[in-house]
């Protein structure tokens, strides 16, 4: 019942923002973790940014060494080196709320409960070999949960965005992180847009018209500071992604 009442909820919130003229989405990097009782990547910061209403929540996945997907930001992190440990190592790190590391699973076990959009980031791995089979198994734990509609890719790697659009049901957004494409070539490739540093957009505010003529979405990172949030809102970016989701929300809300 509770999850009826929140896609319902979903749904019509979806419906009223294009009448309210609100173009630009809010995603919370790495969840919603500056927070009371949240940390980035945790379970508490998924569901502390669906609390909020944010359209996305990021989250950064690695393979480890036993081939199991777990959700961690950093490749090292408190002494265990993700890819090259086993799923036991990693889940067993406790997380700065007293979470344990979770698993992709269990991050997808949580969603179940929530309406926010799945913004998953696969981190670059030692090859493109292991970023496949990584990709390969998210493609279908995705389709396991049946979030195919509900999922959006974006990598650093050129190899995964190519991967996880070749492996993906058509029509899933997948985003390029790097910032060393134009819109053009991010066309070419399939992808949905560019979602890029900040600082590249400033350096090529061309872009951001660009990708939307070639119709394609436009994604800035870590945008912290209310001055560049309003830089990029001004411009029409679709999607900002920020440490700070209140205060970005804050400022979408200004008349
Ligand atoms: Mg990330």
């Amino acid at each position: 019942m509770k999850r009826i009442f929140a896609l319902a909820f979903w749904t019509l919130l979806t419906a009223i923002t294009p009448l309210l003229g609100q173009t630009t989405q809010v995603i919370a990097h790495r969840g919603f973790w500056l927070t009371a009782g949240s940390a980035q990547n945790s379970l508490a910061a998924l569901t502390k940014a669906d609390s909020i209403h944010c359209y996305g929540s990021e989250f950064d996945v690695w393979l480890t060494a036993d081939d199991q997907l777990v959700v961690n930001h950093d490749g090292l992190f408190k002494g265990v080196h993700i890819e090259q440990a086993t799923a036991a190592v990693c889940t067993a790190i406790r997380l700065d709320n007293g979470e344990s590391l979770p698993t992709l699973s269990q991050y997808f076990d949580r969603a179940r409960r929530l309406g926010t959009r799945l913004i998953l980031e696969l981190k670059p791995h030692k090859n493109a070999r292991r970023e496949t089979q990584a990709i390969e198994l998210i493609t279908a734990l995705v389709r396991q949960y049946g979030y195919e509609q509900r999922v959006e890719y974006i990598s650093f790697s050129l190899h995964a965005v190519q991967e996880f659009i070749r492996l993906a049901p058509e029509g899933t957004p997948v985003y390029y992180l790097n910032g060393d494409l134009p819109p053009q070539i991010l066309k070419a490739i399939g992808c949905a847009g560019p979602d890029y540093h900040y600082q590249v957009f400033k350096q090529h505010p061309e872009w951001i018209e660009e990708s939307h003529r070639l119709g394609m979405k436009v994604n800035a990172w870590t945008v912290n500071e209310a001055g560049d949030m309003q830089w990029l809102i001004d411009r029409g970016v679709d999607f900002i992604t920020t440490n700070h989701p209140v205060r970005l929300q804050q400022l979408l809300q200004k008349p």
